[in-house]
């Protein structure tokens, strides 16, 4: 997102990683699975980090990168991630096998908007990070911000879509993209506004929003 000079110089400064991740980080590549960048997740960890979050849902697990990364920079804490891919299931079961990180980490099978009860069994948290379905983002924020802690945070993740949100529908030849650009730029309107909650999107990764409930 940052101009990419600025970006690989970033990136070039983050410290290696432990083998496990580094594996994950080529299978995602290698598979076209889209685990959230590094810049990223490093703005995601250090946020965790000085919120002292201890009890974090994410949904969206993909291969667990993301919870792994997060079970191993808070190491307090909890991380309950919801899937609903069986295949990525299988790999994210695996690698959390191996992470020995799984006493941190409950794996929650299904679509996140079918799984609330389960998800409700272990709130309130004191983070979400959103980071499944663009064309959801909306309804997992009404269905999920109900177990927020009240000094709780919401993080959603992809809300600059590449940006693609800079453009006009008329420059986007694929309907599929067209709608989906159409429903994360209506979602980020929806939250810059929303009563409850201060929000701010920063342009780091794919854009991240960070939302905070007033009081
Ligand atoms: N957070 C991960 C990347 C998640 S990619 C990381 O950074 O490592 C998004 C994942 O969300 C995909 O694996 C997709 O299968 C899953 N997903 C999308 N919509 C979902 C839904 N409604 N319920 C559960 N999982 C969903
Ligand atoms: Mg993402």
């Amino acid at each position: 997102m940052l101009n990419d000079k600025l970006h690989s110089y970033i990136e070039e400064l983050i410290p290696g990683r432990e083998p496990l991740l580094v594996e994950m980080e080529s299978y995602a590549k290698e598979n076209k699975v889209p685990i959230m960048e590094l810049v990223g997740i490093e703005a995601l960890l250090q946020l965790l980090r000085v919120h002292n979050s201890e009890k974090v849902l994410e949904v969206g697990t993909a291969i667990g990168y993301s919870a792994l990364r997060m079970a191993r920079a808070l190491p307090n804490a909890s991380i309950v991630t919801i899937e609903r891919d069986l295949d990525r299931i299988q790999v994210a079961e695996d690698y959390i096998e191996r992470s020995k990180l799984g006493d941190q980490i409950t794996l929650i099978k299904g679509d996140a908007l079918e799984v609330e009860e389960l998800v409700r069994n272990q709130a309130p948290y004191d983070a979400i990070f959103v980071d499944a379905a663009k064309g959801q983002y909306q309804k997992f924020f009404e269905m999920y911000s109900k177990y927020l802690k009240d000094d709780g945070i919401i993080i959603t993740d992809n809300v600059l879509f590449k940006g693609l949100v800079t453009l006009t529908e008329s420059d986007i030849e694929s309907k599929r993209i067209r709608n989906l650009v159409k429903k994360i730029d209506g979602f980020n309107k929806w939250l810059m506004k929303h009563p409850d909650y201060h929000t701010v999107i920063l342009p780091v990764g794919d854009g991240i929003a960070i939302s905070k409930m007033k009081r």
